[in-house]
């Protein structure tokens, strides 16, 4: 089997891979399915894996609020790390939609608001 490196989430689900993500702040780790995270933002297919640690917020209760993750790509995880909703991230909405009705969509909704938002 030849190496290919991961530079993308798409790469990662091209190769059954997942996306460990770790707050620098309290260790908390989650880990995602790229699928899951593509399909909750689908702009993030194809962005390097270091531009999109910056998205990820460590969010409260259970997080410490911190910004910012270290991001790595590994395997099918142990049994005690089960790949999580894309909940715990926030997206920035896209120009000319609200933050709080972006937060609140699902995939459905956020290709339905950015169709909107185009006119
Ligand atoms: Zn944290």
């Amino acid at each position: 089997m030849s190496y290919k490196p991961i530079r993308t989430l798409a790469d990662a689900a091209r190769h059954s891979l997942y996306l460990r993500v770790v707050c620098p702040g309290c260790q908390r780790e989650v880990i995602f399915s790229p699928g899951s995270l593509i399909g909750f933002d689908f702009r993030m297919g194809h962005k390097p894996l270091e531009r999109l640690a910056t998205k990820f917020v460590c969010k409260p209760p259970e997080g410490c609020g911190r910004r910012g993750a270290e991001l790595s790509v590994i395997q099918w995880p142990s049994i005690r790390a089960r790949p999580a909703a894309p909940t715990p991230m926030l997206s920035k909405a896209p120009r000319g939609i609200e933050q709080d009705a972006w937060d609140k969509a699902d995939v459905g909704e956020k290709r339905r608001l950015i169709r909107q938002a185009r006119g």
